[in-house]
C-alpha cells in the first residue's frame, strides 16, 4: 500500500469526489473532508454503526488456521480460475475476512497488479494487508451494504467469498469488461456437522436466487461447484464451525462439542462467474434502497 496506490480506488464516502492523496498519512477531496490512513495500510471509512457485526476475532483465527491446513485449496484453486482471463491489473475483494483467497489469486496476477481489500472488520482489513503483502495489497474498512467509497469502473474483477453482497454497488466499481466471481455454499455444504452441532442452515437453491437477484446488473456466464470430502479433526470440525456466520452464535453460547462429531465432512462450493450488464448504475442516495437488494450468506 502506498497513499497514492490506496487513494487511486477510493472517493469520498460523503460526497464521491474522488480522494487524493495527502502525506504524511491521510486522503482528502476537493471539498474539505479528511480521512487518516492507517500505518498498517489501511482506511476506515464506516460512516455510521454497521448493521451487522463483522468478523470477530475468535472467527478469523479459526478460519486462518483451518484455510492454512488446504483444507479449501480446491475451492481457492476454482476462484482464482475464474478471476483470471483477459486483463487483471485491478482486483476488488469485498469481504475479505483473511486474505486467504485473495492472497492466492495475487500469486498468479502480473507484478504491477493491485488488490483493494475490503471488509468490515477492521481486524479482518489489517490481516488480509498483511497475509496479501502491502506491495500488492491496499486495504479498505467499509460496509459493504452501503454505498461503497470506490471509484466508478475502477475493477477488473471483484471477487466475493461468503460475504455480503451488493449487486448495484459491484456493478458501478466494475470496468464494463469486468468480471463478478461469487463463491457461496450449495444446502449440503458441511452438512455432517450442522447435523452434529448447532449451527446456521443454508438455504436451497441459493445460487439460483442469487443469479436472479443479481439479474439487473449482471449475467451469469460461467458456474462450477467444488464439491469433495474433508477429513476432519475434532479441532477441525470445531474450527468449521468457528470460522463461518455461526461462529458469532458460537462466542456467545461457548464451546460445545459434542462426543460424535463427524470424521469426514462434505464441502460443497458453489463459484459462480458473472459479466456486467452495460448500464452502469449511479450511487443512489437512499441507503433503504441498496439494503433492500442486499443479501448475505
Ligand atoms: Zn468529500
Amino acid at each position: 500500500m502506498s497513499l497514492t496506490t490506496l487513494s487511486e480506488w477510493l472517493r469520498c464516502p460523503i460526497c464521491f469526489l474522488p480522494l487524493e492523496a495527502m502525506p504524511p498519512l491521510a486522503l482528502g477531496c476537493d471539498d474539505g473532508h479528511r480521512f487518516d490512513v492507517n500505518k498498517h495500510g489501511y482506511v476506515s471509512m464506516l460512516a455510521t454503526q454497521p448493521r451487522v457485526a463483522g468478523d470477530t476475532p475468535q472467527m478469523l483465527d479459526a478460519r486462518a488456521d483451518l484455510l492454512s491446513s488446504g483444507a479449501y485449496d480446491a475451492v481457492a484453486h476454482l476462484i482464482t480460475e475464474n478471476v483470471l482471463g483477459g486483463r487483471t491489473e485491478r482486483v476488488i475483494d469485498a469481504g475479505t475476512g483473511t486474505g486467504h483467497y485473495s492472497a492466492k489469486i495475487s500469486s498468479r496476477l502480473s507484478r504491477s497488479a493491485r488488490i483493494l481489500a475490503t471488509d468490515i472488520a477492521a481486524d479482518a482489513v489489517r490481516r488480509s494487508v498483511r497475509h496479501i503483502g502491502r506491495e500488492r495489497a491496499d486495504g479498505l474498512v467499509a460496509d459493504t451494504w452501503r454505498p461503497l467509497p470506490i471509484r466508478d469502473g475502477v475493477a477488473d474483477a471483484v471477487v466475493n467469498v461468503f460475504a455480503p453482497r451488493n449487486p448495484e454497488e459491484f456493478r458501478r466499481v466494475l470496468k464494463d469488461d469486468g468480471r463478478l466471481v461469487i463463491a457461496l455454499p450449495q444446502q449440503d455444504h458441511l452438512i455432517e456437522l450442522r447435523e452434529a452441532l448447532p449451527m446456521l442452515d443454508v438455504p436451497p437453491d441459493k445460487s439460483q436466487r442469487l443469479a436472479e437477484d443479481f439479474s439487473a446488473h449482471f449475467t451469469l456466464e460461467h458456474s462450477a461447484t467444488a464439491r469433495y470430502r474433508l477429513s476432519v479433526t475434532r479441532d477441525t470440525a470445531v474450527a468449521l464451525r468457528t470460522m463461518g456466520p455461526s461462529g458469532h452464535h458460537t462466542a456467545a453460547q461457548g464451546p460445545m462439542v459434542p462426543a460424535a462429531l463427524p470424521r469426514e465432512v462434505t464441502v460443497a462450493v458453489d463459484v459462480l462467474r458473472f459479466r456486467p450488464n452495460t448500464v452502469r448504475p449511479r450511487t443512489r442516495r437512499s441507503d433503504d434502497q441498496l439494503s433492500s437488494s442486499s443479501s448475505v450468506d
